[in-house]
């Protein structure tokens, strides 16, 4: 299996080529050459199968130069630091189902991903006899998961930029109790893009990213996409074990990424099995724009109570879009040019048809949240967090007939106010995090000053 991008602009390259280089190198993101169905008896095969066997057997359909063995052990290791024994349970909740994916070691769904890509990268790098040192810059969850994947392992090191007390208590204890040697938590004198920018400067200095082998972590890698594949298939297996015939998922989505994995699933699933998706935003609504009326143009982003969410340049669209124009990146390289110079992009009513074929969609506002995880728990007494909850109001809005599967993508406690605002209770944190409490912080505050963290970078990389 070969991967190419979505611009058209690099050969075919291996797996583990297309997971080192992260971004194309022409700016266009990395898709395999086909995408592998599944046979019906196949699926049949993969009922019995652990959380972790099914993922193995997923992967090894896209990766084609890791040996079997080590392939099998890199992801028994990474999902062995989830909490709950199925990994991934799903819970009836009132009438909907909940596919709880926020059991690893930071509470959220990246962990997923991300404790697969932190050992996946161990491997390569140790099998090219090369170092790498991650840079980053978080709002909360992408921070500290990847910092959980990286930690304590070999030939890496990771620096995270926070925006100093502007992340959840709860995240930033998770990210600065962390005592691996080769962790760095830098709190910048700032706000999240100010983070970002510094990130984005420095990427740009190429000699100093040469240097130091700099690496990221960010939604755009395969490895990432192909790890979330899983649990979609996970899912509806889970469901037609009882009967169901088709089923549909609901997605609080940001970047797409977590979507896209849902539409690679649906491909490899026999026809029908995943009927559709509803795309759930909050009041960053240009994918909602886009689904609902082929509006897609840029919007000025708005923070939220759910801010992993707040998102209006949603990097993995395009992977879709290269489906949409029946793999044509002519036409993609075209319209991101476009798209640069106008901030918006047009579609034909035929294109939207099919969009309508994959995808409902909904906005749902902050009010409309905390109304969510208000009611669900008088019904039922199950707490959700305030992401999970956009995602269940639009799917419980839209669903049809089919079982609806709700994604749940961060555990309660990790925005306890609004939780406390909606029901009155406080959700209880899970031993994992009352551990933390108290722990020695490890973190180095600098000003909002490119130099100074290239500076830190330059003292302490691997
Ligand atoms: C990252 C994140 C999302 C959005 O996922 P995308 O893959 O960016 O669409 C939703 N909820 C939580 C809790 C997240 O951390």
């Amino acid at each position: 299996m070969g991967y190419i991008s979505t611009r058209g602009g690099i050969e075919p390259v291996s797996f583990s080529d297309a997971v080192m280089m992260g971004l194309a190198t022409d700016g266009g993101l990395i898709l395999p050459q086909e995408i592998p169905k599944i046979e019906p008896s196949t699926l049949n095969r993969w009922r019995g199968l652990s959380y972790p066997e099914l993922a193995f057997e997923v992967m090894r359909l896209f990766v084609d130069d890791i040996p079997h063995d080590h392939l099998r052990a890199l992801v028994e290791r990474s999902y062995s630091t989830f909490q709950h024994p199925k990994v991934v349970p799903l819970v009836k909740v009132g009438d909907v189902w909940v596919m709880e994916l926020f059991h690893g070691p930071t509470l959220a769904f990246k962990d997923i991903a991300l404790q697969f890509l932190g050992n996946l990268f161990e491997y390569l790098l140790d099998r090219r006899d090369t170092t790498m040192n991650i840079l980053g810059a978080t709002s909360g969850d992408t921070g500290s998961a990847a910092i959980y994947g990286v930690k304590g392992k070999k030939r890496m090191s990771i620096f995270i930029l926070h925006p100093h007390r502007r992340v959840s208590p709860v995240q930033e204890m998770q990210m600065t109790t962390v005592e691996d040697p080769n962790v760095f938590n830098l709190a910048i004198e700032g706000t999240f893009d100010h983070c970002q920018e510094i990130v984005k400067t420095i990427f740009n200095d190429l000699e100093f990213k040469e240097r130091f082998s700099l690496g990221a972590v960010n939604s755009i890698n395969w490895a990432r996409v192909l790890a979330q594949v899983v649990y979609y298939i996970w899912g509806y297996l889970r469901l037609s074990d009882d009967g169901a015939e088709a089923v549909e998922f609901t997605v609080p989505t940001g970047n797409f990424g977590n979507i896209f994995a849902g539409v690679v699933a649906k491909r490899m699933l026999p026809e029908g099995a995943i009927n559709r998706f509803v795309l759930a935003t909050n009041e960053n609504d240009i994918l909602y724009r886009f689904i609902s009326r082929g509006d897609y143009s840029l919007g000025k982003v708005v923070p939220t109570i759910s801010p992993s969410m707040d998102i209006q340049i949603a990097s993995n669209f395009e992977r879709y879009l290269y489906y949409l124009w029946n793999q044509d990146p002519k036409k993609v390289r075209e319209a991101f040019e476009g798209f640069k110079a106008t901030g918006k992009m047009s579609f034909s009513q035929e294109e939207l048809k099919r969009v309508a074929e994959d995808f409902a969609s909904m906005a749902v506002s902050q009010e409309e949240t905390i109304e969510t995880i208000g009611s669900i728990y008088r019904k039922t007494g199950y707490i959700v967090d305030l992401h999970t909850a956009v995602g269940i109001k639009a799917g419980v809005d839209l669903r049809s007939s089919f079982p609806m599967i709700c994604l749940a993508t961060a555990h309660p406690c990790k925005f306890p106010e609004a939780v406390v605002k909606a029901t009155g209770v406080e959700p209880q944190r899970p031993p994992a995090i009352k551990s933390l409490e108290g722990k020695k912080r490890r973190v180095t505050v600098l000003p909002y000053d490119v130099e100074k963290v290239k500076e830190f970078i330059s003292a302490h990389a691997t």
